[in-house]
């Protein structure tokens, strides 16, 4: 097979430079990642290199097992010994064979999330400090920029002597890593340091793999933060033949410590590095490159550079703005619908949100539709954690006899109830034959407990009576939240005030929303029947064809992947921008670069939507378009109701949208005019609402519509949907 094939002049250049550095700086689409697997194959068929020689480094695993799939297409024959896989995973293989080498057994265990959380608790305990002003997540966010910026803790304590809270977190640092040493353990943070840590002290180890990576490939180099850059540099430094490929303008993870420094480093640091720069995008269609041209142009201090392609022009755009966010969630079902019946597979369809907690109300209607789907990188809405803890604090408030769903919040969030004094409940209310609900009400009378026992217990049980009897008073969605804010459950999340925190949050506010819908579709909205509902949704048959399957993910994971239909949703203020970007110009272009990945995800259409009005936080919200689109200008289809940009001050504007969505759209939910039977013929002349006096040009069929061409006298073309345009026959 010819490698070379397929490729434009500026891909084969890079393709066939294959000693000494290379950077390729190039836009999305532009074929980056299909340089580097081309490249890979070219160089093991062509030029007789061992696979075992080469070094691939992609972002996720899916990305690494995709790039491996491809390779071993191209060449067919496997590549096992070739070297491909994320920075973690290379770093775990390279230490499982030396880490003795600084003082580690080999069988390390790598901490996760949870293992890192039970540990920085053991220190702040040891530490006697209060466990309140020391978040665990957010002393642990922390210590991992420390450790990025190599910063060590000795170093953080004398620079920060007069600091009492950053002393603090030095000396937790500092315990922190002990611990870890002395549990054989690294959290992934350390994976990549201890890596960098072992090279740099054992030359032997670094000389063999300096002679054995003679190819080393880094896909996605916008995202690699100082650690990873450091490794490369070392890992790659005897043969120089260093292809490393990305996008500044795709770079969407500097808030994880991305340095995109490193592109410019590159440079000074493999001096005589060839650069070469693709432009001709061969994923999308022109129009969706206009789109992503116009909107990331905003950005300040990039370098100016534009997409383009031979593609079609392809498809417009489509934009639709829906009253709600379950308008929003069917507008999308019932397109895809569409597309299916004119041929597409569910799996050539994604839908990109901003946030995880948007999810839900797409599953939801999903499910109804009966459209099969997959959550990319995320829990699905219903299994996430915080989501099952609310729902199981309402099932022990439906029915206390459920001794599962009480064991899992009894102590959630903590509130000082050792596992040790749940068993001796459990054991007393076995030999009672009660439920452990019955026993905590009789929990005077449980001998094996210390009165120290029963009063960390005793205001929780406090709470669930007071709760139990609210129950039978309140509504659904008041009472949820009254369950929410006595548990304690977000002032928990709260304080911990890091990334994940604020996710769970916002999926709880998420859940609180699905209470608000089902309340005002049922009837009564009891809890039972809520509680019913919601384990129907949980409980959705998951043995559908996993291959082809519509793919839901946020922007983040979507990095590098590509579909021939994608739909953007949720573009408001608020959410895409997200509000907290608002007030930092850096965190707002991060924002436009993440819009800018989205956009080009698309091959042949995209269309993108938001809502009025949107229950979120379990309130109802009415937010405006995304800044992103009015940026986009004329490159997108505007649909005719978009709302009008005025002069007013933003709490005016949601005033007034308020007012119009209440009173024009929201009640009743809109439904079509019905005048698509309207005797309409080309040549008549009507008047719009907006536009005034203008002439029918074309008429064309649509779904169970019409769509009309008018010249008007004053604004030129529009196309408009008959039924639901503002005008009439004159
Ligand atoms: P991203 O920045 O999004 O990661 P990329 O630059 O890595 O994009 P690729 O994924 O490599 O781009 O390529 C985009 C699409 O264009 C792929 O479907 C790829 O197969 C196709 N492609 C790339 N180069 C060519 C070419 N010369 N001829 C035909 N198709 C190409
Ligand atoms: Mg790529």
């Amino acid at each position: 097979m010819d490698y070379l094939a397929g490729l434009n002049d500026r891909q084969r250049e890079a393709v066939l430079h294959t000693e000494g550095p290379l950077l390729i700086m190039a836009g999305a689409g532009s074929g980056k990642t299909r340089v580097v697997t081309h490249k890979i194959a070219y160089l093991i068929e062509k030029q007789g290199i061992f696979p075992g020689n080469i070094l691939a480094i992609t972002f996720t695993n899916k990305a690494a097992s995709e790039m491996k799939e491809r390779t071993s297409k191209l060449l067919d024959t496997n590549v096992d010994d070739m070297w491909i896989g994320t920075f973690h995973s290379i770093c775990v293989r390279i230490l499982r064979r030396d880490i003795d080498k600084i003082g580690y057994d080999r069988s390390f265990t790598i901490y996760d999330r949870d293992d890192q959380i039970t540990l920085i608790r053991e220190c702040i305990k040891e530490l006697n400090l209060d466990k309140d002003m020391y978040k665990e997540s957010s002393v642990l966010s922390k210590i991992s920029s420390l450790k990025d910026e190599q910063i060590t803790p000795d170093e953080h304590i004398n620079e920060n002597y007069g600091d009492f809270r950053e002393r603090n977190i030095g000396e937790l640092y500092a315990l922190y890593q002990n611990k870890l040493k002395k549990y054989n353990a690294l959290d992934f943070d350390d994976l990549l340091i201890k890596t960098v840590e072992l090279l740099i002290n054992n030359k032997d180890i670094l000389g063999y793999y300096q002679r054995k990576f003679q190819y080393v490939f880094v896909d996605e180099y916008q995202d690699t933060n100082k650690v990873q850059y450091e490794l490369v540099k070392l890992l790659s430094a005897k043969y120089r033949n260093i292809c490393v490929v990305g996008d500044a303008d795709q770079s969407i993870y500097a808030w994880r410590g991305a340095d995109i420094s490193n592109i410019l480093d590159f440079e000074k640091d493999f001096e005589g590095a060839k650069v070469i720069l693709l432009e001709q995008n061969y994923r999308s269609t022109q129009n969706i490159l206009d789109v992503a041209n116009k909107v990331i142009k905003n950005n300040y201090g990039r370098k100016e550079k534009e997409l383009w392609t031979d593609n079609h022009k392809g498809e417009p755009i489509v934009y639709e703005q829906l009253p709600s966010s379950d308008d929003e969630a069917y507008f999308v079902a019932n397109k895809i619908h569409h597309l299916i019946y004119k041929g597409y597979k569910p799996s050539d369809i994604a839908i990109l949100y901003r946030t995880n907690a948007q999810s839900r109300s797409f599953e939801e209607m999903f499910m109804k539709e009966e459209l099969p789907y997959k959550i990319v990188g995320g829990l699905r809405f219903y299994d996430r954690k915080e989501v099952k803890d609310i729902i199981a604090y309402l099932k022990v408030l439906q029915n206390p006899a459920d001794n599962i769903s009480l064991k899992r919040i009894i102590n959630t969030p903590k509130r000082g109830i050792g596992n040790a004094t749940v068993d001796k409940i459990e054991e007393y209310a076995i030999e009672k034959g009660e439920s452990i609900y019955e026993a905590l009400l009789a929990i005077d009378g449980i001998d094996t407990l210390s009165s120290r026992a029963k009063n960390s217990v005793k205001p929780f049980i406090d709470m669930m009576n007071i709760l139990m009897a609210k129950k039978e008073i309140m509504g659904l969605k008041d009472f949820i939240e009254d369950v929410i804010a006595s548990s304690g459950y977000i002032q928990d999340l709260e304080k911990d005030n890091t990334i994940e925190s604020r996710t769970r949050i916002d999926n709880i506010m998420e859940f609180l929303s699905v209470a608000v819908n089902f309340e005002e579709r049922s009837e009564g909205g009891h809890l039972e029947d809520f509680l019913a509902s919601v384990s129907l949704l949980s409980d959705v048959d998951k043995t559908i064809d996993q291959e082809n399957l519509i793919t839901m993910m946020t922007v983040h994971s979507a990095k590098g992947l590509e579909f021939p239909v994608v739909f953007l949703v949720g573009m408001e203020e608020g959410l895409f921008p997200i509000s907290r970007s608002f007030d930092n110009e850096d965190d707002m272009e991060e924002e436009r670069r993440l819009c800018y990945v989205a956009v080009t995800r698309a091959e042949k259409q995209l269309f993108i939507t938001n809502a009025q009005r949107r229950v979120i936080y379990g309130r109802v919200d009415y937010s405006l378009p995304s800044r992103f689109l009015e940026e986009m200008g004329d490159t997108i289809e505007r649909p005719e109701k978009e709302i009008v940009k005025t002069n007013n001050t933003l709490e005016e504007e949601l005033l007034r949208v308020r007012d119009f969505t209440v009173s024009n759209i929201i009640k009743p939910s809109p439904k079509k005019r019905n005048k698509s039977n309207l005797d309409i013929n080309i040549g008549d002349k009507i008047k719009h609402k907006k536009w005034g006096i203008g002439t029918i040009v074309q008429i064309k069929d649509k779904e169970d519509d019409k769509e009309i061409t008018v010249a008007f006298d004053k604004d030129g073309l529009k196309r408009l949907l008959l039924s639901l345009a503002p005008i009439e026959i004159i």
